[in-house]
């Protein structure tokens, strides 16, 4: 299987690194792992439309996670229609509500919908693209995840954990992902924590946040809230990772000086392959 990221930044705006988002490609099966604002335009610099996706999880119901499933959502029903299957999310509670809050019929987006579906003009555009009427209102449902659930695909399954991040606000969810060929986890914004370790276990790649250059002088009894380089490498020295892939990275951490002496840093804690990640990189897993 091959991943792609797509996005490697953060909330912050930035055209070097568009907001969370990554593409994992196995068998016949296209998925999406968090989809942040501008990840959707790096899907299609990877030569990936909407329609091609058949999955996508989302790991927490920050914008930097997920405002991009409005574009996939739109343009994909849109350049769609009836003639792909709905795509399959997943995520955490309240993600139903999210979707029918945009795409329901009382959702922010119901009147353009309703425009689409009724006006002769949008009706002959999508006969054109090979659809028939009348049109059906857009499937929005969803599977929200609880941490016990397993996802199983075609010759894939998918395990979580609820991580710590921003409870009891939001469920924030870390993912493992097991298919023949190897076996990929993400921490979604995961600070350190035992549940992350267990889901990155022997993973083959590991894509993880780093929120910041570590603390020298923190109390090293007290749980970290947020994951800097040395304890990210420290995960994933004791999981057992073999190709650890650094995240979610802010511009303060990516300055040319300060980068090096993190990788430096990080490399002499975790012996595998490490890489600081960038957008539309694309890293093989596994053999196929
Ligand atoms: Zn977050």
């Amino acid at each position: 299987m091959k991943l792609t990221l797509l996005g490697t930044g953060t909330p912050v705006p930035s055209l070097k690194r568009m907001s969370s988002g990554y593409l994992l490609c196995t068998g016949d099966d296209v998925i999406l792992f968090d989809h942040g604002p501008g990840a959707h335009h790096r899907l299609l610099e990877a030569e990936f439309s909407a329609t091609d996706v058949t999955h996508a999880f989302i790991s927490h119901l920050h914008f930097d996670h997920c405002a991009d499933m409005i574009r996939l959502f739109l343009n994909r029903w849109d350049m769609g229609g009836d003639m792909v299957a709905p795509m399959k999310i997943f995520g955490p509670p309240g993600l139903q509500q999210f979707m029918d809050r945009q795409f329901g019929p009382e959702g922010a987006f119901a009147p353009d919908l309703t425009a689409r579906i009724e006006h002769p003009m949008s009706q002959e555009m999508y006969e054109s693209r090979g659809g028939t009427l009348p049109r059906p209102w857009p499937v929005t449902a969803v599977t929200e995840l609880r941490e016990s659930d397993v996802v199983e695909g075609d010759g894939w399954r998918l395990t979580l954990a609820n991580v710590p991040h921003v409870q009891p606000y939001l469920t924030c969810y870390g993912f493992r992902f097991e298919a023949t060929d190897g076996v990929f986890s993400y921490s979604g914004d995961s600070a350190p924590c035992k549940a992350m370790h267990e889901l990155a276990r022997d993973a083959d790649v590991l894509v993880h946040i780093c929120s910041r250059a570590s603390v020298e002088d923190a109390d090293p009894s007290k749980p970290a809230d947020r994951t800097g380089h040395k304890e990210l490498a420290r995960l994933a020295r004791d999981a057992g990772v073999k190709t650890l892939v650094v995240s979610h990275i802010q511009a303060t951490l990516d300055r040319e000086d300060i980068r090096e002496r993190l990788i430096a840093e990080m490399g002499e804690i975790f012996e595998g392959t490490l890489i600081w990640g960038q957008d539309l990189v694309e890293i093989d897993i596994g053999e196929g």
